[in-house]
């Protein structure tokens, strides 16, 4: 019997799989997709500076940067509101960073994890699919896709959260997609990202190898006619959003969308069982930190099993010291990126006032400034 199974090999699962394959724990882990391959496709993921000394920290970060194009270092946000005053400017000097993050394609990244897990002799079961994970108290069992597997410990990272008894999913529909694809601009963008609130949603430019991938958050239907338009006509409309912030040019292509939801499980854990990265949080993508919360999740967990003895993995008191130890950071997520987005998207004149003194006070006060970035680039 492994010590733990891990249902969902995705960007999480599989970083949390490294960690404990390199401190010596005995991991088993499953995935849906075939390798190589993503069940949802593609999609443009900000990472921190800190997601960065993770990664690095997993020997994964050198193929992501020896890889022409897969990795674009953001240095400097801009973050500004249509219709209204205030806006502020997040660079890396003011963190004290070499960047504010980088822009990696998420498929770039499942094929680093996926070569370095091989490498580590990592058993990862493709092609195989978890139903259900039942628990007693000496054991985990998941089962599907042949023989179940029992391990002292369940850990799920299938970004939805397979049924388990025992955790509850709280779940917000923001009655929102997100518009996601790429867009050309004149003269580069000097690795200059964009966060832009307007009376639609907010807006996310960022650099990414010659141009840049856009995450737009629209209701549903007005996300509909955007789709429908011309790449010429969707162009000028993004760029009608920006003013005179950003001069977005033509040349729009690979543009889908995605609903956005906010779920959390409460509590993350049952009996022999965690949920980590997505099936634990999912969140807007409004200032990118799905991914990043998800990977402090993966990288907590596998600290703590490694320091865990043996007869000790998937006790109470094991979980009950994750749970303590994510609180704050996993609340933080959820509350920042909610918040957010019920703050800027808000129509009433009432929240525009202090919206813009809120920007105009980090843009003035660079110990408040330096404070909100770091939360961004390391959690909480
Ligand atoms: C439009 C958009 C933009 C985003 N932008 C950012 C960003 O800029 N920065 C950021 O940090 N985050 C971003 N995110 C969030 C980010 O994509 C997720 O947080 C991240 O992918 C979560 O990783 P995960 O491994 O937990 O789950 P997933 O990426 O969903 O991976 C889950 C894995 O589990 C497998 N699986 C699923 N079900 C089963 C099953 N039953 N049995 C076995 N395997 C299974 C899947 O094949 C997959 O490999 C964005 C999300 C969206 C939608």
């Amino acid at each position: 019997m492994p010590d733990i199974c891990i249902v969902g090999a995705g960007p999480v699962g599989s970083a949390h799989a490294l960690a404990l394959a390199r401190g010596g724990v005995d991991v088993v882990a499953l995935d849906a997709r075939t390798r190589g391959a993503t069940l949802r496709g593609d999609r443009t993921l900000a990472l921190s500076h800190g997601s960065r000394l993770v990664l690095e920290r997993l020997r994964v970060w050198s193929d992501l940067v020896s890889a022409p194009g897969a990795v674009t270092p953001i240095e400097r946000i801009d973050v500004s509101q249509a219709r209204g005053f205030g806006s502020t400017a997040l660079s890396a000097s003011d963190a004290g960073v070499p960047a504010l993050g980088y822009v990696v394609s998420y498929v770039a990244l499942q094929a680093a994890l996926d070569a370095a897990l091989e490498r580590q002799g990592v058993d990862v079961r493709y092609g195989t699919q978890a139903d259900r994970i039942d628990a007693t108290a000496e054991r985990a069992r998941v089962q599907g896709g042949g023989e179940p597997i029992d391990a002292a410990l369940a850990v799920v990272a299938d970004g939805t959260g397979t049924a388990v008894p025992g955790i509850e999913r709280i779940r917000h529909d923001y009655g929102q997609v997100a518009v996601i694809g790429r867009v050309a601009v004149d003269g580069g963008h000097g690795g200059l990202a964009y966060e832009r609130f307007t009376p639609d949603g907010p807006i996310a430019l960022l650099p990414d190898g010659d141009h840049y991938a856009f995450v737009w958050t629209l209701a549903p239907a007005r996300a509909q006619a955007m789709l429908a338009l011309s790449d010429q006509d969707f162009a000028d409309a993004l760029g009608a959003s920006f003013g005179r912030r950003r001069r977005v040019a033509g040349r729009v292509s690979g543009r889908r969308s995605f609903p956005l939801v906010l779920e959390f499980a409460r509590p993350p854990v049952a009996a022999r069982t965690v949920a980590i990265g997505n099936a634990s949080q999912t969140l807007h993508p409004v200032a990118g930190q799905g991914f990043n919360v998800g990977l402090r999740d993966a990288h907590e967990l596998s600290r703590i099993a490694v320091d865990t003895p043996a007869d000790g993995l998937g006790s109470g008191a094991m979980l009950a010291r994750y749970v303590a130890a994510r609180r704050a950071d996993r609340w933080a997520g959820i509350a920042f990126t909610h918040g957010l987005v019920h703050v800027f998207a808000s129509d009433l004149p009432a929240l525009g006032w202090p919206r813009g003194a809120g920007l105009a006070l980090l843009d003035a006060v660079p110990p408040l400034r330096r404070a909100f970035t770091r939360a961004m680039l390391f959690g909480v």
